[in-house]
């Protein structure tokens, strides 16, 4: 369970959540490596987490890997057939759609930003089709800044830990805002993915597997009597 101080004083509230939260990320730290983005290219990452929406890394890997192949820059993307595009990312899904995005981006990109992918979440907000979530992982995984991508593992899991109490992805993100340390900002994405899609699995946690029990509160209500 949550360990939350009785006293009256939000300050030692906002202390005690921000000590589970250390710990939890201790322990996530403990069980997964952090995952080294070969290419940290902001162009790419933008493209990658296009790429990535609603579907598996697999998908994503093959997607952007196949697009890179052929067209190496922002350039020679900008320049192809879309419809070269749609066959070259097809195994992400929605490819008609996120072929047209990623040519959309790119010539936009290159007629107002001389090419160069914005570095702040108000710029990135403005591309076509970049939602809070890619402008997040953008600022994360391209240019190591501090920010909370919320994905379907990232709202999930902290309601199952009961450090929120969220409807939505974008409540998540501005209740994690608030209690999470920024320093843990950055890593908090990538281990939380790899937590979910090992343990903490969306339809069958392995509870018997974490050591987190102590911490979640979906445990110490539905599980821990079993
Ligand atoms: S105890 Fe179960 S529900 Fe809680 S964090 Fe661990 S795997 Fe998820």
């Amino acid at each position: 369970m949550i360990y939350i101080s009785k006293s009256n004083s939000k300050k030692s509230k906002k202390e005690s959540m921000s000590l589970t939260i250390e710990k939890i990320m201790k322990e996530l730290n403990n069980l997964f490596t952090l995952r080294v983005f070969e290419d940290r290219d902001p162009y790419r990452v933008l493209v990658r987490t296009i790429l990535s929406q609603r579907t598996k890394d697999a998908n994503t890997d093959k997607a952007t890997s196949q697009l890179f192949a052929k067209y190496k820059d922002i350039h020679e993307v900008a320049d192809a057939p879309v419809e070269d595009i749609e066959k070259l990312v097809k195994s992400a899904g929605f490819f008609r759609v996120k072929a047209s995005r990623i040519k959309e981006v790119s010539l936009l990109l290159l007629d107002h930003y001389g090419g160069v992918v914005p570095d702040n979440l108000k710029e990135l907000l403005e591309l076509p089709g970049v939602g809070q979530k890619t402008a997040n992982c953008v600022l994360v995984f391209a240019f190591q800044k501090p920010a909370i991508p919320v994905d379907t593992h990232v709202h999930r899991i902290p309601n199952r830990w009961g450090i929120v109490h969220t409807t939505t992805p974008e409540k998540t993100e501005i209740e994690l805002m608030k209690i999470v340390p920024k320093h843990l900002w950055i890593e908090m994405n990538d281990l939380i993915v790899q937590f979910g899609q090992n343990i903490c699995k969306p339809v069958h946690p392995q509870c018997e597997q974490c050591p987190l029990t102590d911490l979640c509160d979906y445990y110490c209500e539905n599980l821990s009597l079993i």
